[in-house]
Parts: structure tokens; sequence; C-alpha cells
């Protein structure tokens, strides 16, 4: 920790505060109230001020993504969307010359336990408590955070699965808390107002803000360059990018809030900013009470533009076997991550695998897949540091899943489908044949007895066959339809009724 900040700061318990159990399940943030440390940058920033000096260098922050799932294992938010949601909040922090990368070595884990999956704020607290790793931002991904779309708290944030897509601003505002900015509505949390009324000075005990800036720096968020906003729940923006509500500050002057802020409850769409205010006490909070996070000062190696995952196998639609298929591919430079997709057709859709691999280049893969199906797959390169190749092109792989656990060589290169089954006597059933070559075969018609009361020569060409077997001749009851030729032999029950 910096040292002028130990200095300033004896005593004082470094944690964020958290809201009084402010569960309005409407997609809102559970942080509330300011930290100990944005009160004392609050009343030292004209001396941090004046001894910055140039402050132009990139932060680079290390995270270790900590994803919950059920006591069963499952209901993860996918690894690749995580990463997604991290590559999105380094663009969303462009501006602020932060940037954040998965903790080498440690870039996620996955924690299955039903409790912290779906919480309150004790299930929260023992989340954050039980597995809370030193050195980088701790950022939980669970389906539910206390009713909340996430929070920042105790030196961790924790996002909601569901409010985490590519869209979405929860990490950026999560953020923003964790490096100590409180919401521009400071103060108006929880609370309920008539807005077409004059606001009162003070709002839990704290200055409300006016619009002529006379009192910028002591109320709201204690900063000037945003503007007054008293919205305390999630409000949709004008094209102007502020909100439909007017408001009216203490002296009765209407405005409308600024829907550009991350720290604002603006819908997601309406929001794309810090302001260079909120962004200097970020970086400075950076550098005092979350220095332990800059570890490097110099960018990694980022994953070539030019590198396309090359596969290896399964390619050239060969035949594997449906339910224990083994993807592999080559390595990609400074990649340490791979997403691997498999999908019915070549935009993946639907997408049976969808996995994301860490320090390996291979997949195993023994369910979802379907059987007798052409089917598509890709991977897609990804590396703690660089987690921005979602969209590079990449090569398809196509292959076809089959059984190919069948007893004998007559039944890996031939699936027979037998119909209608029953049959009425008289009729002929059919039988399709799905061939991978050329194959000569005998054809018997057998009663339960075993006694052969038809057979036929059949020639199969590669692909799909069609041959008629008659059944005018037999009397109502249950027959085997056996294919038999010097590589085995298939079997089918065939009814036949009257
Ligand atoms: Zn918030």
């Amino acid at each position: 920790m910096n040292y002028l900040f130990k200095l300033l700061l004896p005593g004082l318990i470094l944690l964020g505060q958290i809201s009084n159990a402010q569960t309005n399940g409407d997609n809102t943030c559970g942080t509330t109230g300011i930290t100990p440390w944005f009160k004392w940058y609050v009343e030292n920033r004209e001396m941090l001020a004046q001894t910055r000096g140039v402050d132009t260098n990139w932060l680079y922050v290390p995270v270790t993504i900590q994803i919950t799932g059920t006591d069963e294992g499952d209901q993860h938010m996918n690894l690749e969307s995580a990463i997604i949601a991290l590559n999105n909040m380094n663009q969303q922090f462009t501006e602020a010359r932060i940037r954040f990368y998965m903790m080498p070595g440690d870039p996620f884990r996955y924690l299955d336990n039903s409790y912290w999956h779906v919480h309150g704020w004790d299930g929260g607290d023992d989340l954050i408590n039980s597995n809370f790793l030193p050195n980088r931002l701790n950022a939980f991904v669970v389906r539910d955070p206390a009713g909340n779309c996430g929070y920042s708290w105790q030196d961790a944030i924790v996002l909601g699965r569901n409010c985490s897509g590519a869209y979405n601003t929860t990490w950026a505002h999560e953020a923003g808390h964790h490096f100590s900015l409180p919401h521009p509505f400071f103060g108006w949390e929880g609370e309920t107002w008539d807005y077409s009324l004059p606001a009162p000075n003070q709002v839990s005990g704290h200055n409300v803000e006016k619009t002529d800036g006379s009192n910028c720096y002591v109320s709201g968020d204690f900063f000037c360059d945003t503007k007054p906003d008293y919205l305390n729940y999630r409000w949709s923006c004008n094209q102007d990018k502020e909100s439909l509500t007017l408001q009216h500050d203490p002296n009765g002057e209407e405005f409308r809030s600024d829907a550009s802020l991350y720290m604002s409850y603006s819908l997601d769409a309406c929001a794309s900013r810090f302001t260079p205010e909120q962004i200097e006490a970020m970086r400075t909070n950076l550098n005092t009470q979350h220095s332990d996070y800059l570890q490097i000062t110099d960018p990694l190696q980022e994953i070539s533009d030019d590198n396309p995952v090359e596969l290896i196998s399964p390619l050239d639609t060969v035949f594997v076997q449906y339910d224990n298929v083994t993807f592999s591919w080559n390595p990609v430079p400074n990649a340490s991550l791979y997403t691997v997709e498999v999908g019915l057709h070549e935009n993946m859709l639907p997408r049976f695998v969808w996995e994301t691999v860490y320090n390996t280049t291979t997949l195993t893969v023994t369910k979802n897949l379907p059987n007798n199906k052409l089917l598509y797959w890709r991977v897609r390169p990804y590396s703690e540091w660089d987690l921005s190749k979602q969209l590079a092109p990449q090569q398809l792989g196509v292959f076809k899943t089959f059984n190919t656990t069948a007893t004998n060589e007559l039944e890996r290169k031939v699936q027979a489908d037998l119909s209608p089954n029953p049959v009425v006597a008289g009729l002929n059933a059919q039988i399709v044949f799905q061939s991978e070559e050329p194959v000569s075969a005998m054809l018997f018609l057998s009663d339960m007895n075993g006694r052969k009361v038809y057979n036929q020569a059949i020639q199969l060409g590669s692909g799909e066959n069609l041959i008629d077997v008659p059944t005018d001749k037999l009397s109502a009851g249950l027959y085997f339809v056996s294919i038999q030729n010097e590589s085995g032999s298939i079997v089918k029950r065939l009814a036949v009724i009257n």
C-alpha cells in the first residue's frame, strides 16, 4: 500500500460498504455508501493532484474469475462468455488507461456450491471470504447476487450471470465501485421521492447536488464533472442520453440526469463513459489502496491476428464415434485458452459443444453430440492477456458421427432401417440402407424357429439404398430379417400382422 495513504489514514478498515439488504430485484446494484479510502481521497485530492505529476501510463489489473455453479456442478456461466465480459470491460476502461487481464497461471476457477450460486448477503459474505485471492481483482460470477445485477463489497466484485452479457455495463459499474466510485445519485439509494418537487438540501444526511455547480465537490458523488442525478432506479434515456424524468434541485432548477455514466442507473445501452474526475479517482485508488495489483508495467504478448487455429482432427468428414470424440488442434503462439465449438451448421447453430480449455490443445467430448450427423467445429484462441479473439475468422472442421461400437465390420459400414414395422402381411416392408461403400450380401428372412422363409442376394452402392422385403407368403408372427456377408451380419426383427 502507498505510504502516503497509510500515513493519512491509520487504522481504517479498507472495506467497501454494502447496502442495507437492498434487494429490489430489478437489475440494480447492491453497492451503497462510500469507502473509507474515498473519504480520504475527497479530503486530500488537491494535495494528491499537486504531487501526481505526469500520469499517462497504462495500469494493468490482474483478475481471477471465479464462476459458481450448483452443488451438482451445473449452471456455470460459460467461460468464454466471462472472457468476453472482461474484454468488453477493457473497452469500457480504455479512456481510463486501465486494462484488465486474467491472472497468469490462475485465470479462472469453478466453485460448485449452491449456497454461493444463488445467495443472500450471508451467502455472498461466505463466498467472498472463503475464496478471496490476494494481489488481484476478485471477480465472482454467480446466478443471483442477493437479488441484484451485481455489487462491490469486501474488496471483491460479484456479478450476476444474467447481467454479464456482451452489451452489459455491470462489470464496468462494479469495477468502478471497486476503485472507489460512488453512484452519481449517492445519498438517494433506497429513497422514494416525488421528482416534481424541489429536492431537499440533504438526503440521508448527505448534501444534495445543485445544477449551478456551487456544491458539487461536497455533494452527490463528490465530483464536479458528473451532473446532479437523483434517480435510484433503472431508467431509460432519450436521444441526448439524458433521463426522461425531469428533476428539480433544491433551488427549484429543472434538470435531467446524464445517462452516459457507467456509474448511474441508466440502462446499459445509454452508458458509455467515466468522467475525467472519476478516472482520476480510480487511477489514484489503483496507485494507493490497490497498488498490489500493479505487478506489470508493460503489456504481455498478444496473439497474432494472422494465426488462426490449425485443426488436426477430426477433419474431412471422417467418421467418429458420436459419444467419444477427441478434438485436437495445433497450439497458437502465446495462446493458453481455447474455446471449442461444435454445431450442426457452419454458424455453429444449434451448438452442441461450447467449452473453453486451459493449457491443453485437445478436448474429448463424451456427451451431447447427436449420432449419424455431419457436424462442424472450430476453435478460438485466448490467453490470460489477450481476450480479444472472439470474432477472429477460424478454420472449420467437418466430421460425421457414427456408432462405431457396432459388433462387427458390416454394422460399422452399413446402417439399416426397416419399415413399416409391424407390416401387414402381403405388403412389402422396406429396408433403407446407408452404406459407406459398395457391399455385396445375402438378405434372409427367417421365422422364430430359425427356418429361412425367404432369401435374396443384394448389392448395395455407397450412400442410400432401398430394398423391398416381400411378406405375401407369410402368416402373422415375428420374423428376423438378416443381412450377412463375410464381414458380419445385421439383424432386425420384423412383426407381420394380418
Ligand atoms: Zn452500483
